[in-house]
């Protein structure tokens, strides 16, 4: 039987990546994936495939809408060709799988393909897809099992019409009407894809606001460039029914009032969260406890009820997201080899790849007047900056909360071109725990939409935004 100092179950961003950092620290390890490719829900049916898509929707999107104004003339007809859109994605994932596939050879780690599951607190039994089994000891075992699209209790996912994320992101027509549940970032990321290929995207969100777990002027100033853009948003709805007939879907849902609203669609995505993945792990035969909803509860140290057993990612608490894995991934093979590794959650950033992107890192306004902190707010809207006229993208902001006493970095929250690589630049200051004065100082190059972060920042110190 093989041994090993750590086996690890699921090669996502947690999985592979805590494989990698193992390995680096020089202890033997083996990663268990059940499907036949490497990567996860990232890599296969999430972040990869979804950027493609907005990024082919986008260059489509520009040319039958602003090449015109640029001076480009396309004569003739631009159409899309959904199968090659489709191919290219496709592609993509495949390269960045066979990467990490790549990556597992380098640092010499046993990848092994299967199901695996407890067969106590030190052995874990892979089930083949060829019918042949294989059990294998660990010292230290890493749950990284991810996890799945969550849905209605009323709600039939036939995954032809009634859909999730992992169907949308392979549809072989484009839809005439696609209703989204759920104004989150699976919902509006998709949708806007959908919307921008020409289908008409109706999207029914249960809260007050899109995005609703984000600073609310986020949430306002997005819900406007997306009806600008066309799509139908609906909030305050709460959705009862989701039936099929032929190829037509009815949803049924009351609005704010309790009136009865009906939306026919030919397909409609479901995209209310996600559940973490722990099906067929057999937890119990290890002893690990096994919490809400699928959630494997963890201590400080990513430990679960058994000392050796580990768990990260989407099936642990806090924000489903890639590098959230990634930081508990490194985080946990860091702790096994003896480390005392730390992992701030409030500054790990969320984004929305729409456009304009949207992204975040801190206290949220509303979270500040929640807690009674006496904050400042600095915001510069993108329009006042040369660049954002340069390349024709004026919508949005940025904003910055500081602490009203010590001028600290509270929450940093971003709407506009290139914001998701913009909000590296918040993290880095507020990792630093810089003060808005700190940012107002340094220099940042003209012309790029970061100068919106610098006037932010001027205008929070006390109103000494130059640009506006
Ligand atoms: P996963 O990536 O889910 O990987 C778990 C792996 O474990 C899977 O490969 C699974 O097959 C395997 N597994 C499960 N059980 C077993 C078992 N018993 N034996 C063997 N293998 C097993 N996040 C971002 O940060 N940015 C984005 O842009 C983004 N876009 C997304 C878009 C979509 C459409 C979706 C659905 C998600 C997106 N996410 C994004 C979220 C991101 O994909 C997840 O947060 C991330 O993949 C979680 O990583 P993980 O390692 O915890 O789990
Ligand atoms: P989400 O939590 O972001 O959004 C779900 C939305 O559905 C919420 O706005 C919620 O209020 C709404 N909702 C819930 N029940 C509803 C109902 N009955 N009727 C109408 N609306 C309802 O979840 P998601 O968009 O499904 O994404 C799942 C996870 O994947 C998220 O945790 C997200 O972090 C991750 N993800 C991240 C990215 C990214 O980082 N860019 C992209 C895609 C997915």
């Amino acid at each position: 039987m093989s041994t090993y100092d750590v086996v690890i179950i699921g090669s996502g961003p947690g999985g592979y990546v805590a494989a990698i950092r193992c390995a680096q620290l020089g202890l033997k390890t083996a990663i268990i994936e059940k499907y036949s490719t490497l990567g996860g829900t990232c890599l296969n049916v999430g972040c990869i495939p979804s950027k493609a898509l907005l990024d082919s929707s986008h260059h489509y999107d520009d040319a039958i809408k602003h090449f015109e104004e640029h001076g480009i003339d396309i004569s003739g007809e631009v159409k899309v060709n959904l199968e090659q859109m489709m191919k290219r994605k496709s592609s993509v994932v495949s390269q960045t799988c066979d990467g990490v596939k790549f990556l597992m050879n380098k640092n010499k780690i046993d990848v092994i393909y299967g199901v695996g599951s407890f067969k106590d607190s030190t052995h874990v039994t892979i089930d083949k897809t060829e019918g042949e089994s294989e059990t294998i000891e660990a010292k230290n075992i890493i749950i990284a099992t991810g996890s799945k699209p969550a849905s209605l209790p009323f709600i039939k996912l036939d995954k032809e019409r009634v859909i999730t994320s992992t169907e949308a992101l392979k549809l072989k027509e484009i839809p005439k009407h696609m209703i989204v549940i759920g104004g989150g970032v699976i919902g509006l990321e998709l949708g806007q894809v959908y919307n921008r290929l020409g289908s008409e995207v109706t999207v029914i969100e249960y809260m007050d606001r899109i995005i609703p777990t984000m600073d609310a002027a986020l949430s306002r100033e997005l819900n406007k460039v997306f009806k600008k853009q066309g799509m139908n948003i609906n909030v305050s709805h709460k959705v009862k029914s989701v039936e099929r007939s032929g190829d037509e879907v009815i949803i049924k849902a009351d609005d704010k009032k309790g009136n009865e609203v009906e939306f026919k669609a030919d397909y409609c995505l479901v995209a209310v969260g996600r559940r973490p993945f722990t099906d067929g792990l057999n937890a119990n035969a290890a002893g690990v406890e096994i919490g809400e909803r699928g959630m494997i509860t963890v201590n400080e140290h990513l430990q679960t009820n058994v000392r050796n057993i580990y768990a990260i990612g989407d099936v642990v608490r806090g924000a489903m997201l890639a590098h959230k894995a990634e930081e508990e991934g490194t985080f946990v093979a860091e702790v096994i080899a003896g480390q005392k590794p730390h992992i701030d959650y409030n500054l790990i950033p969320g984004v929305v790849y729409t456009w304009p992107e949207v992204s975040a890192v801190g206290k949220t306004e509303e979270e500040l007047k929640e807690a009674g902190v006496n904050y400042k707010e600095g915001k510069f809207p993108m329009r006042a900056l040369g660049r954002s006229r340069a390349s024709g993208d004026t919508d949005g902001f940025v904003k910055i909360l500081t602490n009203a006493d010590t001028d600290e970095v509270l929450g940093v929250h971003m709407i506009g071109a290139r914001v998701a690589d913009l909000i590296t630049e918040a993290v880095t200051a507020m990792e630093f725990r810089a003060s808005a004065e700190d940012i107002a100082r340094m220099s940042h190059a003209h012309p790029t939409y970061a100068e919106a972060v610098k006037e932010a920042a001027l205008a929070a110190t006390g109103d000494r935004a130059m640009h506006i």
